[in-house]
């Protein structure tokens, strides 16, 4: 939030779409898009991104309607495939409701309506229907699920681990691939993906460590999945992870409708942008564009199992 007065600030807020970029010689997927948050309906995205060399794309839950919508569009539409889990801002709130102490909804991540508390069961009941989804041929990921302890107090950090522990075992049951979302909490995500015994696929998505993050997390064969914000001039650390992550273990993302990358940022991100945060990591790496491309290409079939 800042000022909100003066020609500058209003022209970066507008609405307007960004341009195409000039399209990918080697296609690569977005790896975690919100497009139940996005304007245009789901063929005009796929069909957008897919012209530019941007497919297949995989479509994120975050809390139960948004996972079985996430599953159904998949089931609908060839080039996407889905991820089902309940966001850790999601799992305080179910436990807890809306407005409870600890308990903050971060609109700067996503959007949710006012409910009441629906107790540890209810969290319990969520998991379970999380758990029947990621059966799904469609579904190739369990998430995004993990710790944000950006806005969560002490009451909600409890709700957030028990959901993340139950998360790991649902990705470990099913064999798909675990989806972290580590916001302000990499110290508890490593430890405990440590004492539940990781999943063998974790994807941080969104990666938001340094370069030591980024070599802990390559120790533990753990991929790092890049978003828009690793084009933010602010971003030297972001980029000196992705400098340091093995090309094998480097995956990229919009997590549209957030992250729009530079220099269209506070504009719709969508999954058509993925080749700016591409051509971004591709020189924060020092690598040829399509030898990046075709890297994060194959990890992506790896991770999630893309056929
Ligand atoms: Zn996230
Ligand atoms: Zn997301």
């Amino acid at each position: 939030m800042g000022k909100r007065s003066g020609r500058a600030v209003r022209d970066r807020n507008t609405q307007e779409p960004p341009p195409a970029p000039e399209p990918l010689r080697v296609a690569v997927p977005d790896c975690h898009t919100h497009m139940d948050m996005q304007a245009p309906d789901v063929a005009e995205i796929v069909a957008a991104a897919a012209a530019v060399g941007v497919s297949p794309l995989i479509q994120v839950g975050v809390d139960v309607p948004s996972s079985q919508w996430a599953a159904a569009t998949a089931a609908a539409h060839p080039g996407v495939w889905a991820a089902v889990a309940l966001h850790p801002n999601e799992a305080p709130r179910i436990v807890h409701g809306d407005g409870a102490e600890g308990v903050e909804v971060d609109d700067t991540d996503w959007a949710g309506k006012a409910r009441p508390a629906a107790g540890w069961a209810g969290l319990d009941t969520a998991l379970a229907e999380i758990d029947r989804l990621a059966a799904l041929p469609e579904v190739r990921a369990v998430g995004e699920t993990g710790l944000d302890y950006f806005r969560t107090g002490a009451e909600g950090v409890a709700a957030q681990q028990a959901s993340f522990r139950g998360h790991i075992g649902i990705a470990k049951r099913h064999g798909r691939a675990l989806m972290i979302h580590d916001r302000d909490a990499h110290d508890d995500v490593l430890r405990l993906l440590e004492e539940e015994g990781a999943p063998d696929t974790v994807v941080f998505h969104c990666f938001s460590g340094d370069a030591a993050m980024a070599k802990l997390c390559a120790e533990r064969g753990y991929y790092m999945s890049f978003a828009g914000n690793v084009t933010f001039a602010s971003a030297q650390p972001l980029r000196d992870a992705a400098a340091a992550a093995p090309p094998e273990l480097v995956l990229v993302e919009t997590d549209a409708p957030f992250l729009t990358p530079k220099p269209y940022r506070g504009r719709p991100n969508a999954p058509y942008l993925v080749p700016h945060t591409l051509r971004a990591l591709a020189e924060a790496k020092g690598m040829a564009e399509d030898d990046l491309a075709a890297a994060v290409a194959a990890n992506a079939r790896r991770a999630f199992r893309l056929d």
